[in-house]
């Protein structure tokens, strides 16, 4: 939810929509799950139909990146924005959608500008309620608001958008090719971001070229495979968000990848990070040309080469002294809890390049 974020290689964060449902290792001790605890109305319950709930964002954060665009015009820049940290983009959820009273949200497919609880038109300027008045609404869908995020993002051109998801073949359903999606899209674009995005006749550039997409890569098993799926979906930057990083990966393909992020896990019950997982995944994007960008060492950084590392922080055996099985293993005591403070870090690791 946070206007400002604390993502070092972002500007904004912008969550459309929260909630979501686990689908592999890497979603164990995903934050925004455990946040969600504290306020499900808020931030939605994570689960699937039947269970959770997912929770669109109000209309005036909708319109939030309408201002960043015009900041970032501006000053002459383009920034970067972060959707989104509270969901998978590209969930599939054919479930209702709510807003943050718990009221099920509805959308007139004669008037797409606004969407509204239960028909219910108070609340919106009298404009619109004019305009909304007697059109048949119907039941708000999440790709409605996939939709509505890529017309935004089309509309929105001095921003960058970056899309991580752990469901990159839904992705490449709706950005692979010019569908349905991609009119509808277009159609909300112009009804509620303007002309800016267009290429004429109502259309918009697609994929918008402000979409940066990127897959989530934990393990071999399931974050492997998701890769041979971006490197297929046609977008101006493609990247990988490999955190929490839980094995060594081995030799990695990045034809057609363009950034490389690597970080551990956080949190209390994060799982062991090898520091020399994530120097084999900087060598190789050296050797391929790809950006990388080490983000953090998590909570249970470990290396077991003590005598190289020796000179940050205090070494010590790892808590159990096995922390992967084997007694060589050393712990590396950070200050920094998410091990992100990278002047606690060896020399060689201080990695962070950004793309272009
Ligand atoms: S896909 Fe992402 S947001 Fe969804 S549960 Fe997994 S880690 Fe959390």
């Amino acid at each position: 939810m946070a206007i400002k974020t604390g993502i070092q290689w972002c500007d904004h964060t912008f969550n459309g929509w929260r909630g979501c449902v686990e689908c592999s290792c890497g979603c164990a001790h995903c934050y925004a799950r455990i946040l969600s605890y504290r306020n499900p109305r808020l931030l939605g319950k994570w689960g699937k139909e039947g269970v959770g709930t997912r929770i669109v964002a109000a209309e005036s954060y909708w319109r939030e990146p309408l201002k960043w665009n015009r900041q970032a015009r501006a000053a002459g820049v383009c920034r970067r924005v972060f959707s989104a940290s509270l969901s998978d983009v590209f969930e599939e959820w054919e479930g209702p959608m709510h807003d943050i009273k718990g009221r099920q949200l509805f959308v007139s497919d004669e008037y797409a500008g606004f969407w509204v609880p239960d028909g219910c038109l108070d609340g919106l300027p009298p404009k619109y309620q004019a305009e909304l008045w007697g059109k048949k609404t119907r039941p708000v869908r999440m790709q409605d608001a996939r939709h509505r995020l890529l017309g935004m993002i089309a509309g929105t051109k001095g921003l960058d958008y970056l899309l991580l998801t752990k469901r990159p073949h839904i992705a490449k359903r709706y950005l692979g090719k010019k569908t349905n999606m991609w009119r509808a899209a277009s159609h909300l674009a112009h009804a509620m971001y303007g002309p800016e995005g267009s290429i004429g006749d109502g259309l918009c550039e697609w994929p918008p070229s402000n979409v940066w997409l990127g897959v989530s890569v934990e393990n071999r098993k399931d974050g492997l495979p998701r890769i041979d799926v971006l490197r297929t979906i046609k977008v101006p930057i493609r990247f990988l968000s490999i955190e929490p990083l839980l094995e060594d990966l081995g030799e990695l393909d990045l034809t057609g990848i363009h950034w490389v992020i690597v970080g551990g896990e956080s949190g209390s019950k994060a799982r062991p990070f090898d520091l020399a997982w994530a120097r084999k995944i900087r060598d190789q994007c050296r050797e391929q040309g790809v950006a990388c960008f080490i983000k953090q060492l998590g909570y249970r950084p470990f290396t077991r080469e003590p005598a190289r590392d020796s000179r940050i922080g205090v070494y010590a055996p790892t808590m159990s002294g096995k922390r992967d099985g084997s007694d060589d293993t050393y712990g590396l005591c950070l200050h920094d809890s998410h091990g992100g403070d990278w002047s606690e870090w060896p020399e060689d690791l201080r990695v962070r390049q950004l793309p272009r």
